[in-house]
Parts: C-alpha cells; sequence; structure tokens
C-alpha cells in the first residue's frame, strides 16, 4: 500500500517493548518466528475497545452489545480484505492456526475421509499441521504421505506431483518453513493439486506476515493463520475457508452462537462463518489483529519482505564467517529465518549464552521433529526477524555467537 522508503528507526518506535533492556543489555529480538511484537496501535486498539466498548457480541440488543458487534465483525471484513476473500462467510476465527487446521481436520476429515485415503503433507511441516491429520487418519482409516524435500531445504516440486494420484483426498502445506525458512511455491502446488481435483490447505502461520495473501488467486481452500505473528494479539486466529465447501461441512464445536435452534431433542446449525465459532469469541483480540493488519500494511508487505531479505543476507553472511557455525536451509527463496548450529555447542546452550547477552533466539526442534530427525539433528539455534529487526540486532547476534565459541572453546 505504502510506496515511502523504509524507515526502521520510526518502525522500531512504533514498538514501545524494544526500546526495554534484558540482563542489562539491549533486547536484539529474534525471535519473530515464534511471536511478533505488537506496535502501540495495536495495543491502542485493544485498550480502547477494553475500555469503551466492550460487551459480548452477537446477543444483546443494548448498546455496548451492539457496538462491541459492529467492532468484531468489522475486524472480520478487515481480514476478508487483508486475504482477498470473498466473503465474510469465509473467514472463521479461532485460537490459532493449530485449531483452524484441527477444525478442518476434524470436520471436513471425519466427513471425507474413508480407509486407504490418502493426504499428502511435506517433510518441513510444523507440528500443527501433522498431528490433526494423524488423528483424523486414526479415526478414518486414511494415511499420511509425505513429499520429500532435498538438501536445501526445498520442495521436491516432481516428487510431490507424482505422489498426487486417485486416492489422494488432500493436499496440506506450508507456505513458510518456520524451522528452515523455505518459501514454499504454494501457487504451483495448489494448481497441481486443482488439476486433479484436490482440494488443498495452506498453513500460513509463517508467510501471513511477509507477504501479500490472495486466497482467490491462490486458489486455495483453506488458509490458516494466528493473529500473533502478524503483530496481533495472541489466542486468535484465522480459518479461511471457500464458501461451498464450508456449507458442506458439519460443526466441530458445539455451544451458543453455532446453532439455530436447540430443543433436547435436536439442533440445527447457524448459518456460516458462525457455524463453526461456538461460545464467546476473543473479541478483544478480533479487534487488534484488524488493527495490526492496518499497521502492516501502512508499511508495505513488499517493503517489509524487502528489509527482512537484506537482514537475512547481512545475518547468513556475517554468521557463515564464523568458524564452526553451520546454517540449515539454504533455499533460494527464504523468509526471515535463519537456523544455525555451533560445532561444539548444544543449541540450547547457546540459546542462553545469547540471552545473557540480550539477545533472544529460539533453541529447539521447532515444533518439527520429524524434520529434525530427517535432517539428522537434535536441535537448531533459530534467529527470525519481523517488520521492526535492523542491522544492530544482527551485529548483537554475531557477537554474541562469537562470545559463546569463546565459552565453550
Ligand atoms: N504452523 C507453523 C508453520 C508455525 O510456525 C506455527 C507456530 O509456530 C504454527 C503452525 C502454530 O501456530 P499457533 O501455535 O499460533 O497455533
Amino acid at each position: 500500500m505504502s510506496a515511502a522508503p523504509y524507515d526502521i528507526a520510526r518502525v522500531r518506535g512504533d514498538f514501545p517493548i524494544l526500546s526495554r533492556q534484558v540482563n542489562g543489555r539491549p533486547l536484539a529480538y529474534l525471535d519473530s518466528a515464534a511471536s511478533t511484537q505488537r506496535p502501540r496501535a495495536v495495543l491502542a486498539a485493544v485498550e480502547h475497545y477494553e475500555t469503551h466498548v466492550h460487551a459480548n457480541v452477537h446477543r444483546g440488543v443494548h448498546t455496548l452489545s451492539q457496538l462491541a458487534t459492529d467492532a468484531f465483525e468489522a475486524a472480520r471484513e478487515r481480514v476478508r480484505r487483508y486475504l482477498n476473500a470473498a466473503s465474510t462467510h469465509e473467514i472463521i476465527f479461532v485460537r490459532g492456526a493449530t485449531e483452524a487446521i484441527n477444525l478442518v481436520a476434524q470436520s471436513w476429515g471425519r466427513m471425507s475421509l474413508k480407509t486407504g485415503d490418502e493426504i499428502v503433507i511435506s517433510s518441513l511441516e510444523h507440528h500443527a499441521n501433522i498431528v490433526p491429520w494423524q488423528m483424523a487418519c486414526e479415526a478414518t482409516g486414511a494415511k499420511l504421505v509425505v513429499a520429500p524435500i532435498n538438501e536445501r531445504g526445498e520442495l521436491q516440486f516432481e516428487a510431490y506431483v507424482a505422489l498426487l494420484g486417485p486416492r489422494t483426498r488432500l493436499v496440506a502445506m506450508t507456505h513458510v518453513s518456520n524451522a528452515l525458512g523455505t518459501v514454499l511455491p504454494v501457487a504451483q502446488i495448489i494448481a497441481a493439486a486443482r488439476e486433479r481435483g484436490i482440494p488443498t490447505l495452506i498453513d500460513g502461520a509463517q508467510a501471513v506476515a511477509h507477504e501479500a495473501v490472495d486466497v482467490q488467486a491462490l486458489g486455495c481452500d483453506f488458509y490458516a493463520f494466528s493473529s500473533h505473528k502478524l503483530y496481533g494479539p495472541t489466542g486468535l486466529g484465522v480459518l479461511y475457508g471457500r464458501e461451498a465447501l464450508l456449507e458442506k461441512m458439519p460443526p466441530w464445536q458445539g455451544g451458543g452462537d453455532m446453532i439455530r435452534t436447540v430443543s433436547f431433542e435436536k439442533s440445527t446449525w447457524n448459518d456460516l462463518p458462525y457455524k463453526f465459532e461456538a461460545g464467546t469469541p476473543h473479541i478483544s483480540g478480533a479487534v487488534g489483529l484488524a488493527a495490526a493488519m492496518d499497521y502492516v500494511e501502512s508499511l508495505g508487505l513488499a517493503q517489509i519482505a524487502a528489509h527482512e531479505r537484506s537482514l537475512l543476507a547481512q545475518a547468513t553472511e556475517s554468521l557463515s564467517a564464523i568458524p564452526g557455525i553451520r546454517l540449515h536451509g539454504t533455499a533460494a527463496h527464504k523468509a526471515g529465518v535463519l537456523s544455525f548450529t555451533l560445532a561444539g555447542v548444544h543449541p540450547h546452550d547457546l540459546g542462553t549464552i545469547l540471552d545473557h547477552e540480550g539477545v533472544a533466539i529460539r533453541a529447539g526442534h521447532h515444533c518439527a521433529m520429524p524434520l529434525m530427525e530427517l535432517l539428522g539433528l537434535p536441535a537448531t539455534a533459530r534467529a527470525s526477524f519481523g517488520c521492526y529487526s535492523n542491522a544492530q540486532d544482527v551485529i548483537q547476534l554475531t557477537e554474541a555467537v562469537h562470545k559463546a565459541r569463546e565459552v565453550f572453546g
């Protein structure tokens, strides 16, 4: 949206938490793939809602309930625009990407899967896009089929296409790998599935904050993401689903809001999207997410992506120059994620030493244990960037890794 030059100092000024110190050092927050920080605009929108507007939605005739409902439904329309979905009926508020995928696995999966059916995922998936399918497979007799990656951490596209067969019922793949940063060619992945009449689910948890997503242009059937990785509040996420498919799917949770009528004998279901939103939703979260989307678009997704690419290049160069460092995931098309190991130092120890230096990174299996096993690694250290990350963060990271080398000699 914005074509203004990327003013990183101004962007950092929008995030109050970045001015705090950690362990007596300036904070270098390099864990945005786990959760992003929130700009003032999001904090203010949530505070305004909680202070002046809050009541329960959809049920009240009183003024505050109507205002809260308006705010919640305006947030849904904001999300629709962000994803360029055709209708707000296709935007379902859930707790996060994890719940979005579980919704599809439970509702669509139990409706559609039979013994011998196949669901194709990739080796790069987060547990959130593995385990719900395993549970659906267990319940229905379907099985998971895993598309391979190459040594750079890229999907082997031809091998993926070769897996699509008469038993394939769904392709469920990540847009961006949280562990390696690989950006998958989702448009081609979806097109190959659609040519064969196979529906697709894209796990966009790591993508929505880094590139513009147009679900109609992509042609996917489902797209899932979490607000807290998009500069919004925790405890909220979105499932986009194609209306025609959502119409056919049964509800997966019962309770208030998702019903039209209830008697002790039988209940009937509400219209979309409410059929999939049982109980009181995270209203202030939705308000905050809408503000986060305004914020991100005011910076410009293309500008954010270009900024993060330059930091990735800087970090790749400076870390590669450290003896004993190995980078994991060297795909040609990567988002702002750098996974690495340092010879002789366990990633958890590395994470602890970096924390002493004020550098926040993640160490572990990144909820991608099958991928780590494939790479022959128990864990990696992972630095990840957001719109507010800067060159100084990368310098502080590099110096802290040098220090870790000295400590472990
Ligand atoms: N998918 C990917 C690729 C992720 O990186 C994550 C979180 O790290 C998730 C799904 C799950 O997100 P959440 O825990 O917000 O539901």
